[in-house]
């Protein structure tokens, strides 16, 4: 067989692609018929592709580049360490200095006493761990029938077995099943399901759902409760100023455990180096993955607070681990990437220019004909397209039509921009400069035009 490299032709590339890789998320009959577009290079905020287009990518890879692509000391740091140690196991009593010093760091920047760390290779297998984590803690306290998690409709918390089930995303559902004992209330996004109530009355009655399911089910069987502090796969939907303060609340009242997935916002997204900080969230257990290593290693893991941590540990064995936890080559790329992030102050960066800067130019994209909502945190945000402002309208026909056209506009103009059904949602690496902010809207407009001019 040929050497496959970045200079063959893309036809050649996107049929060997098609015919030998099978993609996440992706329909494998489109793949065959329009071809991947594939990516050769990138720097910054930039990439490149095999038709040496250079495409901004609005959402950091996915969500996680934080701190832009190709930074030269996260390879040294990598080569360095596969040389000194390219593989150890933490497993049954031994340990490494990469996975030693991540661990005291993620503590030192965790907020609370959220000060031990479970790491995993990535946030799917990260919020397994929390599943075992919270219902052994309840079985240690001698009330091993509190199993039950609750979890969100529309939440995101990965696609292993587990993760697939603590989010609330029925697609995810059909394919594989879901695992007993996780029940969803719904989300609170206002834009599509508030009705007539101000969105704070709507975040106040979404979080009281809470507090129902737990009387409905019996606080007795209840072991947690898990979000996300803003929902990112589920289309960036920023929760109404009320519905956390109540959230956290009910978890008080009722001793519920409260694990904040962090995964997406933890890592300066939202302009404090944790969603939760934020949101004046005050969680047992954070799952933390992408930003962490900033994409550049698969690492994950699950920030825990001091009771959980002393209850378990106390214990006895906790059953529970991964060939790949705290991995050497990753801890260490982690850890470089924590010190660039300080160094370079770039959570401080994220909120120099997200406010006003971004905000600005964000929300006056509702001047848009299409664009009923503008919504942003940090370097987070979304649009929701619409036909009808006033009415908060659905688009006639398939959900998420529109914005798929208007994704594929976005893609025609060089920019990354994801759609979920019909909004489209931002989420750039984290070093982002005014002109490339500039950039991106400039060509989020041209796509937005294009994509009305479409529809008539
Ligand atoms: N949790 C959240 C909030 C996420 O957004 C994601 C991925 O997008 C995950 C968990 C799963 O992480 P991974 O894809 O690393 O398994």
């Amino acid at each position: 067989m040929t050497t496959i490299t970045n200079h063959m032709p893309t036809a050649e590339l996107q049929a060997l692609d098609a015919a030998h890789h099978m993609h996440p998320f992706t329909a494998g009959a489109e793949l065959a018929a329009k071809g991947a577009r594939i990516i050769t290079r990138a720097k910054g905020v930039w990439l490149t592709d095999s038709e040496g287009n250079r495409i901004i990518d609005g959402m950091a890879g996915l969500w996680c580049v934080n701190i832009g692509y190709g930074r030269k000391e996260l390879a040294d740091v990598a080569a360095r360490q596969i040389e000194e140690l390219s593989y150890y196991n933490t497993f049954f009593q031994t340990s490494h200095v990469p996975a030693i010093a991540l661990a005291a760091k993620i503590a030192e920047l965790a907020p609370g006493d959220l000060n031990h760390v479970f790491f995993a290779g990535s946030g799917s297998e990260a919020n397994d761990t929390n599943i075992r984590l919270v219902r052994r803690y309840w079985e240690i306290k001698g009330q091993p029938e509190k199993r039950v998690i609750i979890a969100r409709k529309n939440g995101y918390h990965g696609s292993t077995l587990g993760g697939g089930s603590l989010g609330g995303m029925s697609g995810i559902h059909k394919n594989g099943g879901m695992l007993a004992g996780i029940v969803h209330i719904d989300e609170p996004n206002w834009w599509d399901q508030g009705g007539d109530a101000t969105p704070e009355a709507f975040g106040l009655a979404r979080a009281q759902q809470l507090e129902q399911k737990i009387l409905e089910m019996g606080v007795e069987n209840i072991a947690a409760f898990i979000g996300e502090p803003v929902q990112g796969a589920g289309g960036v939907i920023i929760p109404p100023s009320t519905y956390w303060p109540e959230i956290q609340r009910i978890c008080d009242k009722y001793g519920i455990l409260l694990i904040a997935d962090e995964v997406i916002t933890g890592f300066g997204r939202t302009g404090n180096w944790f969603g939760s900080e934020t949101f004046g969230i005050r969680p047992h257990i954070m799952t933390i993955a992408k930003g962490l290593s900033s994409g550049y290693m698969p690492i994950g893991g699950s920030i825990v607070c001091d009771e959980i941590a002393n209850v378990i540990g106390g214990a006895g064995d906790f059953n529970h681990g991964y060939t790949y936890s705290g991995h050497p080559v990753a801890a260490a790329v982690a850890l470089e990437n924590l010190r660039i992030m300080q160094e370079e102050k770039v959570v401080e960066h994220v909120r120099d220019v997200a406010n006003p800067y971004l905000a600005k130019k964000w929300a006056a994209l509702t001047d848009h004909p299409l664009v009923g909502e503008a919504k942003l945190v940090g370097l987070m945000g979304s649009i929701a397209l619409t036909p009808n402002k006033a009415t908060r309208a659905r688009f006639a026909g398939d959900q998420g039509r529109v914005g798929y056209a208007c994704r594929e506009r976005c893609f025609a103009n060089n920019l990354v921009m994801r759609h979920v059904g019909d909004r489209m949602i931002i989420a750039p690496p984290l070093v982002i400069t005014p002109d490339e902010i500039d950039v991106l809207i400039e060509r989020a407009w041209k796509s937005l035009d294009e994509c009305l001019a479409g529809l008539k």
